[in-house]
C-alpha cells in the first residue's frame, strides 16, 4: 500500500499456493474415489503365520507413480479433510477384510491407521459402528492403530469414546512405539493389545548393537503388560532371529512382503499359505 512496506518472501508465497493447490487436489480425489489401500502381511514370529493386515493409503498419479500417505495425511489433516478419508478407509478396510473371509483366505483381522484428528471431533465411535454393520465384518476382526501423541493427555470424552469401542470388541494397537513421548501413564489407562516397535529402531538391529537393548526392553515391557510385541521395518533374516530371540511376538516389513493393492496382496496370501501347510523342511 502507499505508505506500508511488505516484505515478501516469494518462495514462501509458492509454498503456500502448493499446499492450497494440494489441498483442492485432495479434496477432489475423495470426491473422484481415487484413493486407494494398500495391505500388508504382519507375521507371527513363532508360528511363520499371516496373523493380520495393515491397511495403509495410497493416492495413484496420473503418470503410475504413487503420493505417499506422509506427503499428503498431514495436510488432510490440517484442512480436516482427514475425517472423511478416515471413514472411507475404515469402510474400505472392513469391506475388503469381509471380502477374503468369505473368499475363504483365512480369518486375519484388518488393521487401520486412526488420525488424531478422527479422535477429536467425536465422530470416531460412529464411524466404527457403522462401517462394522455396514460391512458385517465381526468387531474381533478390526483393530485401530492410535499413536502415541494421541494418547497423552487425552479427555474424558476421547477415554469415553475409546472404551466403547473397546467393549464392541474391536482392539487397539500402539504405533510408532518409542518416537512420541516418555510419559508412559497412558499405557495404564488405556486398553490396548499390541505395541508396535517404530521401525528406526528396528532397521539396523541385524547390523549393529546399538539399538538391541532398548528394544529387548521395550519387548520386556510390553510382555509384562500383557501386551503383544511387534516389529516394524523388518528387512532381513538377521532381524527376525534377533527379534526371535528376544522374544518379540509378530513382525511386519519388507522381508515379507511390501504394501500391496488388494488383488496382488491375496496372491501372496495364497502363495504364503500353501507354503506354510508344507510340513515343515526339517521334517522333511
Ligand atoms: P505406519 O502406520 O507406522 O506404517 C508403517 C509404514 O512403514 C508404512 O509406510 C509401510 O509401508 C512402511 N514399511 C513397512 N515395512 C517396512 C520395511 O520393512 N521397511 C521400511 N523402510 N518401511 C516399511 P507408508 O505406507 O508410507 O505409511 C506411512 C504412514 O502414514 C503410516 O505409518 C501411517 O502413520 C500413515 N498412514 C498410512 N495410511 C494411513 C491411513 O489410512 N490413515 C491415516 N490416518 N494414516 C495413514
Ligand atoms: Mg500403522
Ligand atoms: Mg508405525
Ligand atoms: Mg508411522
Amino acid at each position: 500500500g502507499r505508505s506500508v512496506y511488505r516484505v515478501y518472501n516469494d518462495d514462501m508465497g509458492r509454498a503456500n499456493i502448493d499446499k492450497f493447490n494440494l489441498m483442492t487436489q485432495i479434496r477432489q480425489a475423495l470426491k473422484d474415489k481415487q484413493f486407494r489401500l494398500f495391505y500388508q502381511p504382519k507375521m507371527d514370529i513363532r508360528s511363520g503365520r499371516v496373523c493380520g493386515v495393515e491397511a495403509l493409503i495410497r493416492w495413484p498419479q496420473p503418470d503410475g507413480s504413487y503420493i505417499a500417505p506422509d506427503d499428503f495425511i498431514p495436510l488432510a489433516e490440517s484442512s480436516g479433510v482427514i475425517a472423511d478419508i478416515g471413514h472411507w478407509v475404515l469402510q474400505e478396510a472392513c469391506e475388503a477384510c469381509m471380502r477374503w473371509r468369505q473368499q475363504g483366505h483365512g480369518s486375519v483381522g484388518v488393521a487401520v491407521n486412526l488420525s488424531y484428528v478422527q479422535f477429536r471431533d467425536g465422530s470416531l465411535e460412529r464411524s466404527v459402528q457403522q462401517v462394522l454393520r455396514q460391512s458385517g465384518l465381526p468387531s474381533s476382526a478390526l483393530e485401530l492403530e492410535l499413536t502415541e501423541s494421541m494418547l497423552i493427555g487425552e479427555g474424558d470424552d476421547i477415554s469415553r469414546q475409546l472404551s466403547a469401542i473397546h467393549q464392541m470388541g474391536v482392539s487397539f494397537s500402539i504405533d510408532d512405539f518409542g518416537t512420541g513421548y516418555s510419559n508412559l501413564g497412558y499405557l495404564r489407562r488405556f486398553n490396548a493389545s499390541r505395541l508396535k516397535i517404530d521401525k528406526s529402531f528396528i532397521t539396523d538391529l541385524g547390523v549393529s548393537q546399538r539399538d538391541e537393548p532398548l528394544v529387548r526392553a521395550i519387548i520386556q515391557m510390553a510382555a509384562s503388560l500383557g501386551l503383544h510385541s511387534v516389529a516394524e521395518g523388518v528387512e532381513d533374516e538377521a532381524t527376525l532371529n534377533l527379534l526371535r530371540q528376544l522374544g518379540c511376538d509378530e513382525a511386519q516389513g519388507y522381508f515379507w512382503s511390501r504394501a500391496l493393492p488388494e488383488h496382488e496382496f491375496i496372491a501372496w496370501l495364497k502363495q504364503h499359505n500353501a507354503i506354510s501347510e508344507l510340513p515343515h523342511s526339517s521334517e522333511l
